[in-house]
């Protein structure tokens, strides 16, 4: 099968049934032995070192594993992603246009997905054939994330990770993938549920550095919710619609649908606090402020640039905020538990 890259979500159906290999580059990127090699390399192409990580990632990597076409999402996905398929189609790749309506307009995203159907000659039927077979699989990833937070049994990184290979059904191979997830869901069988005294919420890009999800959990904080990742695994599948489907994914369509999607999260999980994660140099710093005045709980952001472990840095302020969220749930326990009944009836 031949690969067919793409830089954010797009609507994976279409890749299989055309017969081709769907290929994440951002977790191919990530999932080479030495990322950081691949960013030297983009460096040596020519790449500014103040450009973000995941940008240089992906050309480089795009060319190193000799990926030959890839589906440009030219609004909807990143300020920076038009001058990078240029630089892709000036390196010899075929490109191929794709783009989310900014109004949600289901007859403009139908069109831009029969687009996508005419390059390869296909037509709803087999696209909805891949469909229902891959619904199976959506349903577990889902369950996978509910055992996260309604049963306290996945740990923070296998639920960033289940649901981040599902952009691509773990580098095109959605069978191989479900057998995975299978033999994950098998294990939570007898596994203990976790009794940590903060729940996270993550919120943003996903991360490029290793190790966050480990570091929070030795000391007692557990992230409950990726907002970012959950999206990437469709939540809304109990439409029949696959353009419904991908109407109501949230990340590509503006802030204020995001914002809704996480309150809701925080509501539902018991999220106590969020961590905002961004990347240097990219446009979504700002969404930060948005955050900050609609959520409504404690936000920490951090910046990550490269794929390195923690610096010390952003442990002793992950550390810190922990601390606090720590604080204010032992203060509101406290609080309840001396008020009168009089004054917890009121
Ligand atoms: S992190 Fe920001 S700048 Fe980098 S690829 Fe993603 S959206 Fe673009």
């Amino acid at each position: 099968m031949s690969a067919v890259g793409f830089t954010t979500t797009v609507p994976v159906e279409i890749i299989l049934a055309a017969g081709k290999r769907p290929v994440d580059l951002n977790n191919l990127f990530i999932g080479q032995n030495r990322p950081l090699e691949v960013l030297e390399e983009a460096e040596r192409l020519g790449f500014p070192t103040q450009t973000c990580s995941w940008i240089k990632g992906i050309y480089a990597v795009a060319q190193r594993e000799g990926i030959r076409t890839i589906i440009a999402v030219d609004w909807g996905d990143c300020s920076n992603s038009r001058v990078l398929m240029e630089l892709l189609e000036l390196a010899g790749m075929e490109i191929l246009p794709f783009s989310y309506p900014a109004d949600r307009d289901s007859r403009i995203l139908r069109q831009q997905m029969e687009r996508l159907m005419a390059r390869w000659n296909i037509g709803w039927e087999e696209v909805n054939v891949v469909k229902d077979e891959l619904d199976p699989l959506r349903r577990k990833l889902h369950r996978i994330d509910e055992l996260t937070w309604r049963a306290n049994l996945v740990d923070g990184y296998h639920n960033h990770l289940f649901l981040v290979q599902s952009t691509d059904m773990r580098g095109g191979d959605p069978v191989g993938f479900e057998k995975e997830v299978d033999g994950y869901l098998a294990q939570l069988e007898s596994a203990i549920p976790f009794q940590e005294e903060v729940r996270l919420g993550y919120i943003g890009v996903p991360p490029i550095w290793e190790g966050l999800h480990d570091y929070l959990e030795a000391f007692g904080a557990r992230i409950v919710y990726h907002e970012v990742q959950r999206q990437f695994s469709l939540p809304s599948i109990s439409s029949a619609d696959l353009v419904e489907r991908y109407r109501c994914y949230t990340y590509p369509y503006g802030i204020w649908g995001r914002v809704r999607d996480i309150q809701e999260e925080i509501a539902k999980r018991e999220i106590q606090g969020l961590i905002h994660y961004v990347q240097a140099f990219c446009f979504r710093q700002l969404e930060d402020i948005i955050f900050r005045q609609c959520l409504g709980v404690p936000i920490l952001t951090v910046e990550g640039d490269k794929p390195i472990c923690l610096d010390m840095r952003t442990k002793t302020r992950l550390e810190a905020f922990v601390e606090l969220l720590r604080g204010r749930k032992d203060s509101t326990t406290l609080l309840s538990a001396h008020q009168s009944p009089k004054e917890t009836s009121q």
